[in-house]
């Protein structure tokens, strides 16, 4: 009797954690039995960075429950990401706390630490995990370290796609334009908009006392060497309490008149979460149920939804299914022949890239945007636009005005080195998800915007007061 119930324990658990692994957000990416030895269940975070509402964690802690063992969140940050300077590692930072203030409420430890003791497979030597489970992040680099950690880890790895709605594997390849992946999206909406329930883990971890693990106050860049030539924005702060904290002021005060007062940059009526979804410190779930369940009219919420969940997810979309993601090759064909057919065009202005960096054009507006972006860390999604396609008319190629494009928006923006940057990018200079429009000098069939007609629509005079300011910093 004693062993039929234990056969039957263990068969209950192998069912949970293979119905676990079935799960469309899972990707496995080693294989095999959880080891029945292994001490915990390693949650190794990276881009949900996030101690609720994160379906990697979700995962990590369902698996552990069914084994009966502990969870461990590992968390180690390192100087080396490409593109990342102080600002960005210093909002990463200030979201810490909260990590860890979210962890212990749900009963898991957590262990940071950082470069050079970022090593994930030092510390599961240390620890003996039977399964480790990760976030995803279709960008290059990231992505290639889960490849090399499924190589080298000795227990299954597991990814969970937590920083989007509908898993982005699903959608299989490369979607065309909005309207084909927002119809792909509505339809199976409903199975992944749901909150999570953020349970606890059943098991405790005793941390051993050898096991090095940082205080979460620590500034984890002290002594690493990084680009410290961008400062920090005191006017953001990072965090998931400051994100819930936004995303509350939003749905109160700001999404009622979202859809038409959103294109208005002087006016400051949008969320500004980006820079918290980028750093995974709030769930797009979490967002988007907000603005669902919110008492605000029909077309507000759908104009933000459509941001936030069919534009943002097209965005990941194209970083997953495109490798050339971050240059001219991820344009339209059409794109680049109307582009090539005006190769030679007359360019009248022409800035080089220290110039633009500078906000030294003749453009006032445009400089207001630059500015707003090098001195405040976040750019208005109308002035990213115009921003964007004014490179384009005054830089000597179209694969210059996409690098420098996204050089700077990569170095200044708190939400660059993102998926949205370089669809926006791509869309403004390369008509990504856009369609032909009157042939015109320079950008051939591109989409144009003028300054003129551009700073009509909004109090464009309001804006550049705002700031352009004497000095970039
Ligand atoms: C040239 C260019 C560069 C851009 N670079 C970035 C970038 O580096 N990082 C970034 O997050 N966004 C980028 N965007 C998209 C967009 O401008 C920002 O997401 C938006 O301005 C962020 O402000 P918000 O959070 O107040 O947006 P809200 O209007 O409140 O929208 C809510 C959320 O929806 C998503 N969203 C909104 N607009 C878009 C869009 N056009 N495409 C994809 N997702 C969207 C964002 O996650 C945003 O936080 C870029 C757009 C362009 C045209």
């Amino acid at each position: 009797m004693e062993v039929f119930t234990s056969s039957h324990r263990i068969a209950n658990c192998m069912d949970s954690i293979a119905k676990l692994s079935n799960d469309p957000r899972v990707t496995v990416r080693r294989s095999g039995d959880a080891d029945p030895e292994g001490r915990c269940v390693v949650y190794w975070m990276q881009r949900a960075q996030r101690g609720v509402d994160n379906p990697a964690l979700d995962v990590a802690i369902e698996a552990a429950n069914a084994l009966q063992k502990p969870v461990v969140t590992f968390f180690a940050p390192v100087p080396f990401y490409p593109h990342a300077n102080l600002r960005h590692y210093r909002f990463l930072n200030e979201g810490i706390a909260d990590i860890a203030g979210a962890l212990a409420k749900r009963n898991i430890e957590f262990v940071l630490r950082s470069y050079p003791n970022h090593s994930l497979l030092k510390f599961c030597n240390d620890v003996k995990p039977a399964l480790v489970v990760g976030d995803e992040n279709p960008m290059r680099e990231p992505e290639s370290w889960r490849k090399k950690a499924a190589m080298k880890l000795r227990v299954p790895l597991w990814t969970v796609d937590a920083d989007v709605i509908v898993p982005s594997k699903l959608l299989e390849k490369a979607q065309y334009a909005a309207h084909t992946i927002r119809r792909r999206l509505q339809a199976v909406l409903n199975n992944y908009l749901i909150a999570s329930r953020n349970a606890a883990a059943h098991v405790s971890w005793k941390k051993p006392l050898h096991l090095a693990s940082l205080d979460p106050e620590v500034a984890i860049t002290r002594g690493w060497e990084i680009d410290r030539s961008v400062p920090p924005v005191p006017n953001w702060k990072g965090g998931s309490g400051e994100a819930l904290r936004l995303l509350r002021d939003f749905v109160q005060h700001k999404l009622n008149g979202y859809g038409t007062q959103r294109n208005k940059p002087e006016v400051d009526h949008t969320s500004r979460l980006s820079p918290y979804l980028h750093f995974g410190h709030i769930s797009p779930i979490t967002v988007a149920l907000a603005v669902q369940n919110a008492n605000a009219p029909k077309a507000d919420k759908e104009a933000f939804l459509n941001q936030a969940i069919t534009w943002r997810e097209l965005a990941v979309n194209l970083v997953r299914f495109h490798p050339e993601y971050d240059n001219i090759e991820c344009g339209e064909p059409w794109a680049h022949r109307t582009l090539a057919k005006h190769a030679k065009d007359h360019r009248p202005v022409l800035y080089t890239e220290r110039q633009l960096e500078n906000a030294q054009t003749h453009d006032q507006l445009w400089n207001a945007a630059q500015m707003q972006m090098v001195n405040t860390g976040w750019m208005h999604n109308y002035m990213r636009m115009y921003w964007a396609k004014k490179i384009l008319e005054w830089s000597r190629t179209p694969a210059e005005a996409h690098q420098i494009a996204v050089k700077l928006n990569d170095k200044y923006e708190l939400d660059g080195r993102d998926p949205n940057g370089y669809a926006g990018i791509a869309w403004a200079i390369v008509g990504k998800f856009d369609r032909p429009w009157f042939e015109r000098p320079i950008f051939g069939q591109i989409r144009y915007m003028s300054g003129e007609s551009t700073g009509r629509k909004f109090d464009s005079k309001r804006y550049i007061q705002q700031n352009l300011s004497e000095q970039l910093f």
